[in-house]
């Protein structure tokens, strides 16, 4: 009895416990995904949860969606592991499958579907599209690109292609490609395929390599990814690789060509094509990509996955209420007791003997896959239901049909610096829409900034970036960590932009050269490193120019500067004695002492010839003597005083010899002053004399070599300069062995240093003025500057940073913090004195320049103190003989004596008095006596004394003592 009322109490709670876990409407719709550990099937499955979420948060829904994920393994057995995996989980029953990976899982997947009539909805790239390989239960909510592709080549004309396949994540179908080309058009279409590496960090290589093989042919190249994260790492490639683009015209063949990537491409002379098919404009967008962004699955646009994701599940709601819309109570046989039934039997098992509690268990199908697959099939879902991709229908084999794509196709034109944007609008079924196409301007689409440090690169030239004396290479004090070993122009200018700039965290990278296109197209040096993504900045002393321009963004320029010439400081003037004659050069000098001689005889001349100059004197006899001044020496006389700016008390009195008087006194007016006026500056200016003093004495000449630093922009202003001498210097630099290329400028700068002046470096008149103010001084820059350029801070194209770095320059700018900078690291650290640099500065006058006039002036005292000596010995030789004139020989040595030494005491004692009667008396008498001689007597007298000379000192003293 106890045991009776027992089992019937037993019975009426499985009654109530029955009646709370079978599911009445509404019901569950269980779903279950698969996908690999990676980011593709991530993302989808984190927008798949989401939108999930969102339509089981909805009251007006009739069913709740439980949705589960399951990773499958990658790797040779993925078939497998996708089998077991959806096998097992069938187990636990699921009314729809979701799969999100390509390849080998992909065909298990779809087997095990086909096998058990599970409704299948593929995220994956369509491979539906020839009937022979379709699977009625799949639906692919990715557009194929296929048709589009067809299309696209048509609207073209291309007759030839090369598809480029990522092998792992390959989603293009190439013979639907064929066959829709086949009903399109009767020209043929070539294709080849070539295989991307597997290594992304190869890409780069792939491509040169690529390059080489068909550099001069035109490349139309389609390239077959399906992985976001490698497009995106092979279009970086794409841009650093930068061939001659106009022989290349890449298309990307998915729905990835993001907002991102096409602003990179504005401005890049490459021709790529892309399509997108994502909804911008919708509210849905705007939620997705917030919650994308808020669990940091992704940071910037949503990607096709996160679309295609969000868009299965709304399929698949609508699908649904298709189905409980013809018939509400279809699922009522599917949960009961918490569990999924199937044709009675719980759970949906792939290999029926495996389930051992019910061992007579038939192999069975889904009961539901017809009614549920054709439901999925049938819908029609637009904007208007929320979609990301546009309108949603599936055709017979569970492809999508009637969808609009919008073709990006960005034409690179060398003319300008921006590509032709055209987006040519696209319907599945119809083609182009050619009416409808739009051509598009640049526009900043979206932000990229994160919280992220920006990397700076930056390369060491002085004063820009130098490392602390005190932080030597190799130091780990804790002062010398990260950006602080540093210092120089532009760390203080990042400290100003930092400033100014919120959230510009900057690390500080030293990269090598600023770089330069390479001939494959490629760039190396920092503005490769910019143009790979290792690194958001490049803040140096950087040159704008067009080719760069082409491929990165440059801010406004923070300094102005040209190319300029450095060469070693030649040594100072050295003085010699005769630097008073430097004024006038030799041949001058020469010229004067010809004038000088010829002009004497001139006035010698015509003084003799005109009767002017004869002067007629009476004697005090009567008798008349005529003579003229201007004997030679006389003239040698007058012209040297004139010239010396004295007078004489000889002057011409005739016309002619006044003219020529007058002639020379012009003329060494002029040479006088001309030579005051450069004796001043010789003397008192200490000016080297430079051998190079421009461009053009650099480039006629072969002795002092000259050289530039390779690979930058001052080597491109050389090589592609149209002007004839910078080609000319441009073909002896590139002909020069040792090559007079460097790496840095600090060897080019060692090398003037060194090559004791047989070396001119040209280089950027910042880093020419530095060096010249910095020990050991010997340095100079010379001439004007070639040319005149920028620096600018170059960001990567559609940079967050470009426009608040510009306004932050122009902001410093305009307060002058700019030019402070520049004070402080030019000017205000000079160590060289300034007193005695290139152009000369005053100095005092000093012996080494002016003993030459001392030595003329003691010269001319010594000789003039010889002269006497000559003149005092000839008068005693001369007395001596008059008064031995009839005496022997033998008393002439005693005379000559005696001659001497009365000479001697008349120069000693400055004069003496002849006394009346004394025998000196007498003999001045006899002088004044002859001296009125009439002519006849004069001459007789003549012969025995001089005419009006002194009397001989010896009478004088012979009668004195
Ligand atoms: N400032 C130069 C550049 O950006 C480097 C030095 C040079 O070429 O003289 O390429």
């Amino acid at each position: 009895m106890a045991s009776c009322i027992c089992r019937f109490m037993i019975s009426v709670l499985f009654t109530v416990l029955n009646l709370t876990v079978v599911h009445p409407y509404p019901s569950h719709i269980v779903l279950r995904s698969f996908g690999y550990d990676d980011e593709i099937s991530t993302i989808s499955l984190k927008s798949m949860e989401y939108t999930a979420d969102l339509i089981n948060s909805r009251d007006d829904i009739p069913f709740k969606i439980e949705f589960e994920h399951n990773k499958i393994e990658e790797g040779a057995a993925v078939s497998w592991n996708m089998v077991s995996s959806v096998c097992n989980t069938l187990k636990e029953g699921a009314m729809t499958l979701i799969n999100s990976v390509n390849g080998k899982g992909r065909e298990g997947i779809r087997g095990v579907s086909d096998a058990l009539e599970m409704p299948l909805i593929s995220l994956s790239s369509p491979t539906n599209e020839l009937p022979q390989f379709s699977n009625i239960f799949e639906l692919s909510i990715r557009p194929s690109v296929t048709e589009l592709l067809g299309d696209f080549i048509i609207h073209k004309g291309w007759d030839e292609i090369l598809v480029m396949v990522d092998t792992q994540f390959s989603g293009l179908q190439l013979q639907p490609i064929w066959k829709h080309l086949r009903s399109r058009t009767n020209s043929s279409v070539q294709a080849s395929i070539y295989d991307l590496p597997a290594d992304e960090d190869d890409f780069e290589l792939f491509l040169r390599q690529f390059n080489m093989m068909r550099n001069n042919v035109t490349n139309r190249i389609i390239i077959d990814s399906s992985s976001p994260s490698r497009i995106k790492k092979f279009l970086i490639a794409i841009r650093s690789a930068q061939f001659n683009q106009a022989n290349y015209h890449y298309v990307l063949a998915n729905y990835d060509f993001l907002p991102y990537d096409q602003e990179m491409f504005q401005n890049g002379n490459i021709n790529i094509s892309g399509f997108n098919i994502i909804n911008k404009e919708s509210r849905e967008y705007w939620s997705l990509k917030k919650h994308l962004k808020d669990t940091k699955q992704q940071n910037e646009d949503i990607t096709m996955e996160a679309a295609i994701g969000h868009d299965a599940i709304l399929v698949i709601w609508h699908g649904f209420m298709k189905c409980l819309q013809t018939n509400d109570s279809l699922f009522h046989g599917t949960f009961r007791h918490r569990r999924f039934f199937n044709r009675g039997f719980p759970g949906i098992y792939c290999d029926p003997l495996s389930d051992r509690t019910h061992s007579n268990r038939p192999f069975s199908s889904f009961e539901h896959g017809k009614v549920i697959s054709s439901a999925l099939k049938n819908i029609q879902i637009g904007a208007l239901e929320g979609t990301l991709t546009g309108n949603i229908e599936f055709d017979r084999l569970g492809n999508r049909k009637n969808f609009d794509v919008s073709v990006i196709d960005l034409v690179s034109n060398t003319k300008a610096t921006f590509n032709r944007r055209e987006v040519l609008a696209w319907r599945q079924g119809v083609g182009f829409f050619t009416n409808r196409t739009i051509a598009q301007h640049s526009r900043k689409i979206h932000s990229s900034r994160t919280n992220e440090d920006v990397i700076v690169l930056t390369n060491l030239v002085a004063p820009f970036v130098m490392l602390k004396a005190e932080c030597p290479a190799g130091t780990n004090k804790t002062e010398c960590d990260g950006n602080n070993k540093y210092e120089g122009y532009c760390i203080d200018l990042l400290r100003l932009l930092s400033e100014k700039i919120d959230g510009f965290n900057y690390l500080i990278r030293i990269g090598t050269k600023a770089g330069s296109k390479q001939p494959d197209g490629s760039w190396n040096g920092m503005i490769g490193d910019l143009l790979n993504g290792k690194a958001h900045a490049v803040v140096a002393s950087l040159t704008i120019n067009q080719e760069r321009e082409r491929v990165v963004d440059f801010s406004k320029p923070f300094m102005t500067t040209g190319i300029s010439i450095m060469i070693k400081k030649p040594d100072k003037q050295e003085f010699s004695v005769f630097s008073f004659m430097q004024p006038l050069s030799t041949e001058i000098w020469m010229y004067i002492i010809f004038a000088y001689i010829g002009v004497s005889v001139v006035i010698f001349l015509v003084s003799r010839f005109s009767p002017y100059e004869w002067r007629v004197e009476e004697t005090s006899r009567g008798g008349f003597t005529i003579s003229n001044d201007f004997s030679v020496y006389n003239c040698l006389w007058f012209t040297l005083a004139a010239f010396m700016q004295q007078g004489t008390d000889i002057l011409p009195r005739s016309i002619s010899g006044r003219i020529a008087s007058s002639a020379w006194w012009f003329f060494t007016m002029i040479i006088v002053s001309s030579y005051t006026a450069n004796l001043a500056a010789f003397l008192t200016l200490e000016k080297m004399q430079a051998p190079i003093e421009s461009v053009e004495d650099l480039a006629k000449q072969t002795k002092i070599k000259y050289g530039i630093q390779g690979g930058g922009s001052t080597a491109s202003f050389f090589k592609f300069s149209s002007v004839q001498i910078y080609q000319r210097m441009w073909r002896y630099m590139e002909s020069q062995v040792p090559t007079v290329f460097t790496n840095t400028y600090a060897e080019g700068i060692e090398r003037v240093r060194n090559q004791k002046g047989r070396y001119a470096f040209l280089l950027e008149a910042t880093a020419n003025e530095y060096e010249n103010t910095r020990i050991p001084c010997d340095t100079m820059k010379v001439g004007a500057n070639l040319n005149s350029i920028g620096y600018g801070i170059a960001t990567p194209f559609g940079s967050d940073w470009k426009d608040h770095i510009n306004l932050a320059i122009l902001a410093l700018q305009e307060r002058g913090e700019l030019k402070k900078l520049e004070n402080k690291w030019w000017y205000d650290r000079g160590q060289c004195d300034q007193g005695i640099t290139v152009d000369g500065s005053s100095a005092s006058l000093n012996l080494s320049k002016v003993a030459g006039i001392f030595y003329i002036l003691m010269g001319g005292m010594v000789a003039s103190m010889f002269a006497a000596l000559g003149e005092f010995l000839y008068r005693s030789r001369i007395e001596a003989r008059k008064s031995n004139s009839s005496s022997l020989v033998a008393n002439f040595a005693k005379n000559l004596k005696s001659a001497l030494s009365s000479q001697l005491r008349l120069s000693i004692e400055g004069g003496a008095v002849a006394q009346p009667g004394s025998q000196s008396h007498n003999a001045i008498k006899r002088q004044q006596v002859a001296a009125f001689l009439p002519a006849n007597e004069k001459e007789a007298f003549n012969n025995n004394s001089e005419r009006v000379q002194p009397p001989p000192a010896s009478t004088l003293y012979n009668t004195a003592v």
